[in-house]
């Protein structure tokens, strides 16, 4: 059984995770509007990520016999300048997202919760990856000024993600 404690604080992270979904969606549809449809694609495969990291607490949370309540989430930005402004506010973002994590995992150590401590793990890992993965095509959109012919390129290098679910 999960603490109150520890059950608020995953209430309120699986709300982060679904604004983070909310927030690459309206970064997708930006981008689609630009002509950017690489760039769009690389946002709906991050959409897809951030619901599975809801999900991923969703079913933590039921499992520990803690409850999820839904609550209202934010309204994200709408309005972007550039994909490198974009690129800028998503590498922020995941920064800030980590800094959650480690908050919760700090929360679970006080708690000494170890199954929690487990499963958090995977987040901490996790958004080690998100950062680089936005730091890295931040600092490619830098490389090329953040238009032109190298703009039309990683484009189409971005066109060819795809989401695949991890396998725990
Ligand atoms: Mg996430």
């Amino acid at each position: 059984m999960i603490s109150k404690k520890l059950e608020q604080a995953i209430n309120e992270q699986i709300n982060k995770e679904l604004f983070s979904e909310y927030l690459y969606l309206s970064m997708a549809s930006y981008c689609s509007s630009i002509g950017l449809d690489g760039f769009e694609n690389f946002f709906l495969v991050q959409v897809e990520e951030e619901r599975f990291h809801a999900m991923k607490m969703y079913k933590f949370l039921n499992e520990r016999g803690g409850r999820v309540i839904m609550k209202a989430i934010d309204q994200p930005e709408t309005q972007f300048e550039s994909a490198l402004q974009v690129l800028e506010k998503t590498y922020e973002h995941e920064q800030y997202v980590s800094k959650l994590i480690n908050e919760l995992m700090d929360l679970a150590i006080a708690e000494n919760d170890h199954a929690a401590k487990s499963f958090l793990n995977w987040f901490v890992d996790e958004q080690v990856e998100e950062e680089a993965s936005m730091e890295n095509i931040l600092n490619k959109l830098k490389l090329i000024g953040g238009e032109g012919n190298g703009l039309l390129m990683l484009d189409k290098e971005l066109a060819a993600r795809v989401f695949t679910p991890p396998v725990k």
